[in-house]
């Protein structure tokens, strides 16, 4: 079944109306007809069957059959603080991220980051990066798009992660794992979660005291160094799986 993304707004009397850029690709490249039925997902945790009523120039006119009750996102609410790793990785990052249920994507400018992104270069890769997140949720069939903010220092990251119950800074010099195991505890459902994660080159002492003073619990994962990409993708999958099992006696 095609899948679709609207705005809230868009959804009314028990009709949705697909607009902009998704019109011509339902028409001439899904080559949608009236009857089809469709997946349209509101972004914020509202999932609808459709059935295609009309298609014209601007708009796609579908009405609601069903409303999925059986939402897919988990009971929480992850943001990723992602320092600014090389290359394409934060593409790579970014998908498997969204895979795995994060809730938003903030990448952090920090000390040993090599990469600067700035201006006009700063928007185009957002923009690209918005729509990785897209294309990921589309594809893993969530009800939500994850939201991929501007660039962001590390001061700003900590501010910023003070309204999180849960605040964590994956860092490799972390001997045990008991903080680890005690953070990990202490997650449950309906927390704000605040995943930190160095660049390749790692976080600064300084920097980790920082975080620790805001509040961020330094957490090993594990005595192997993981890259940048493996780092946020493996605390990630812990505690995505921590939050299904809640659902499971
Ligand atoms: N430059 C460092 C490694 C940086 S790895 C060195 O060579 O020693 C990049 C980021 O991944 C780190 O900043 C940290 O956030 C995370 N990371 C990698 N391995 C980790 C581990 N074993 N425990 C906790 N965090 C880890």
């Amino acid at each position: 079944m095609h899948h679709f993304f609207v705005k809230p707004n868009q959804v009314e009397n028990g009709q949705i109306r697909i607009t902009g850029s998704d019109v011509n690709h339902g028409k001439n490249v899904l080559r949608i007809r009236p009857g089809e039925e469709i997946l349209v997902s509101d972004g914020c945790g509202m999932d609808y069957i459709c059935q295609v009523y009309s298609l014209d120039e601007t708009s796609i006119l579908a009405q609601i059959t069903e409303k999925e009750t059986k939402s897919r996102e988990l009971p929480a609410f992850i943001t990723l603080y992602q320092g600014l790793p090389k290359s394409d990785k934060m593409e790579l990052i970014i998908q498997k991220a969204v895979e795995l249920g994060v809730t938003r994507i903030v990448p952090v400018a920090t000390k040993n980051a090599v990469v600067k992104l700035e201006g006009k270069r700063e928007e185009g890769k957002i923009k690209r990066w918005q729509a990785i997140a897209e294309s990921a949720a589309k594809q893993s069939k969530r009800s939500r798009i994850p939201q991929v903010s501007g660039v962001i220092n590390l001061g700003q990251a900590l501010q910023e992660g003070a309204v999180c119950e849960s605040r964590l800074i994956a860092y490799e010099q972390e001997e045990g794992m008991a903080g680890t195991k005690r953070e990990l505890l202490k997650i449950s459902g309906g927390q704000r979660i605040a995943v930190l994660i160095g660049p390749e080159g790692g976080f600064d002492e300084c920097e980790v005291q920082a975080a620790a003073k805001a509040g961020f619990c330094p957490v090993s994962l594990g005595k192997r160094i993981l890259r940048t990409e493996t780092a946020g993708l493996s605390l990630l999958s812990v505690i995505m799986m921590k939050l299904e099992l809640m659902y499971w006696a």
